[in-house]
């Protein structure tokens, strides 16, 4: 079996600052810790941890995103150093042109920006949350069919959008 190559320094400068799906809350809801992380200079940088089961995480979207890059980028954590999505290691391996990929992730952006705008207008307006955090708060709500028939033809949008960002979220990222 061959060694993987690492993801080059190119490929992250070509594709991520045009995504930040990894760091906005939109493919993850929050960040493990690993031995050898620094817990004191993260939360020295502003991650707030919490305790999650034996590890320490801290939510997204990332304290430290600031909507393109990294702020803390030779300080990050190992499991933010260490991840590859999909369409990097696809890039990388010379199996999608980076042209390919950037219209991917600007597809997969509209898809989350459509998601989150249906939140908002179903009253989800808490920012710092994740979004699967804030779909299962909507999701939670009652819905009242004798309410206004706009907003219950929101919620069925939002259940087909959401479906759909889950679908290239798996195709383009995870795997
Ligand atoms: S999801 Fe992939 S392309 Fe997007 S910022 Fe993260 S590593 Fe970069
Ligand atoms: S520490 Fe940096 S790489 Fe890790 S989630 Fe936050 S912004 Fe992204």
């Amino acid at each position: 079996m061959s060694t993987p190559v690492p993801v080059s320094n190119e490929t992250v400068a070509q594709l991520c600052p045009a995504c930040g799906l990894c760091c906005n809350g939109v493919l993850f809801g929050d960040v493990e810790l690993r031995r050898g992380d620094d817990a004191k200079l993260l939360t020295s940088v502003g991650l707030e941890l919490f305790r999650k089961g034996s590890r320490q995480a801290f939510t997204q979207p990332c304290a430290c995103f600031d909507g393109k890059l990294c702020r803390i980028y030779a300080d990050r954590p190992k499991r933010c150093a260490t991840f590859e999505c999909g369409l990097l290691k696809r890039v990388q391996d010379g199996e999608m042109k980076p042209a390919l990929a950037l219209r991917k992730i600007a597809e997969t952006r509209r898809q989350a920006d459509r998601v989150l705008q249906l939140l908002r207008s179903l009253g989800d307006v808490n920012e710092t949350l994740p979004l699967n955090k804030r779909y299962a708060a909507v999701s939670a709500q009652p819905i009242d069919l004798s309410a206004d028939k706009a907003e219950v033809e929101r919620r069925g949008e939002l259940m087909l959008a959401v479906a759909k960002l889950m679908e290239l979220l798996e195709r383009d990222f995870l795997k």
